[in-house]
């Protein structure tokens, strides 16, 4: 297909009315199936408009289900009305996973209160003194969002939250208060007592969409996204279940959406179908995959041919000991030396976490339990993407 081409499709093309509300950083204004949420995390932060400092929140749940938006959304309507009653609310919103070391989320605190900070140059201890100072300059009360705070305390421990969560003690003209948002929901267990009982005065839980609350958030979202009349009947539907299927990620199901639509555009086909749908998730698919191959170890790629391997070959899904006799013939194959099946069954775990597998105990009655794995992403996505790799090839027949 000519680039040119392309071009002209997608300037001529009556599909998008507005392609960036399907984007994941817009917040709608409507968020269908997150009304109680709303109301809860806006009860909780109300008292601020009556100079109270609110409780500390911590919301958990899995990827997708509106954590973000919700808490951007109630944040945002905070502040409208904090204005219209001369309240003095001010927001900062870090999300830890871009801003990953305590020196960036104090920088971005202390610009979130005016006070600029140099990239590098002084010590954190510092930048902390400057956010202070300009917070009581400021008086106001100060609702401190930090998003995907696990990556954070993974990386460099929870030093800054203890900090965090104890600097209402020598503030005197101002407040902090604190929403700690993760999608671990085993987060807590690696947080120290004290912090968790400080941050998580009160706590959230978003539960995951189904696939009939999805088709809403999505029809809301396509009504402003795409002309009339440009969706099949299907596609929607279709979108809901297969982010459904994903533990109810609405990311997914807006993605899916997204692509389906844009590889209509570029098709210059008149109407999104269910066929550019299910191109649109090999698509999706193909580009986590390969991200996720790429920056793999060499051994985890072995497993995961490994396991490639016995499910083309066997009907039934293999069990980690099978796996590791396979993967150590394929090292004999390639002349390299096999890690412990120690190793390889935490490469195993590393693979489920990623989503690229999903791994299973079962018992085998007197014979004890065992682990039993299927790969969750389609074979032929696996083998695309092996291929890319030249001292892979081969490896997978
Ligand atoms: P989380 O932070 O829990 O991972 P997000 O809040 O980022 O999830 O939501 C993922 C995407 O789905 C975002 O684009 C968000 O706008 C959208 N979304 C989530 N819940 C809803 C909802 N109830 N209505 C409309 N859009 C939603
Ligand atoms: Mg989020």
């Amino acid at each position: 297909m000519e680039l040119e081409d392309i071009f002209l499709r997608v300037i001529k093309s009556g599909i998008f009315r507005n392609r960036d509300i399907l984007k994941p950083d817009y917040i709608p204004d409507k968020l269908p199936h997150r009304e109680r949420e709303i109301r809860k995390l806006g009860g909780i932060l109300a008292p601020v408009l009556k100079g109270s400092r609110p409780s500390n929140v911590f919301i958990y749940g899995l990827t997708g289900t509106g954590k973000t938006a919700v808490t951007k959304y109630v944040t945002r309507k905070l502040v409208e009305t904090a204005k219209k009653f001369n309240v003095n609310v001010k927001v900062a919103y870090v999300n830890t996973r871009q801003s990953d070391t305590p020196y960036r989320v104090l920088m971005e605190l202390a610009e979130s209160v005016g006070v600029k900070v140099p990239f590098t140059g002084i010590p954190a201890a510092e930048v902390y003194r400057r956010f202070i100072r300009g917070l009581e300059n400021l008086g106001a009360t100060l609702i401190v969002i930090l998003d995907e705070i696990d990556y954070l305390v993974k990386k460099h421990g929870d030093d800054i939250l203890y900090r965090l969560s104890r600097t209402n003690e020598i503030l005197s003209n101002s407040e902090i208060s604190m929403i700690g948002i993760t999608n671990d929901v085993r987060f807590s267990e690696i947080l120290d007592p004290r912090i968790k009982s400080s941050l998580g005065e009160v706590e959230m839980v978003f539960p995951p969409y189904d696939a009939v609350q999805l088709e809403d958030i999505l029809s809301e979202r396509a009504k402003k996204a795409f002309y009339e009349d440009t969706l099949d009947d299907g596609v929607i539907p279709l979108c809901a279940a297969l982010a459904a299927k994903e533990h109810g990620d609405a990311r997914k199901a807006l993605d899916l959406l997204r692509v389906a639509g844009e590889l209509a555009e570029q098709e210059g086909a008149r109407k999104v179908t269910i066929d550019h749908v299910w191109k649109a998730r090999d698509e999706l698919e193909k580009d986590k995959v390969s991200e996720i191959v790429r920056t793999m170890p060499f051994h985890g790629k072995l497993v995961l041919a490994s396991i490639y391997r016995l499910q083309m070959r066997k009907t039934s899904p293999p069990t980690t000991g099978e796996i590791y006799s396979e993967y150590r013939a394929l090292c004999e194959r390639m002349d390299t030396a096999s890690l412990t099946y120690r190793r390889i069954s935490d490469i195993i775990n590393e693979l489920d976490t990623l989503g690229l597998i999903e791994a299973q105990i079962v018992s085998r009655g007197r014979y004890g339990r065992t682990k039993i794995v299927k790969l969750n992403v389609q074979p032929k996505i696996i083998e695309e993407v092996m291929l890319e790799d030249r001292y892979l090839e081969g490896i997978l027949q």
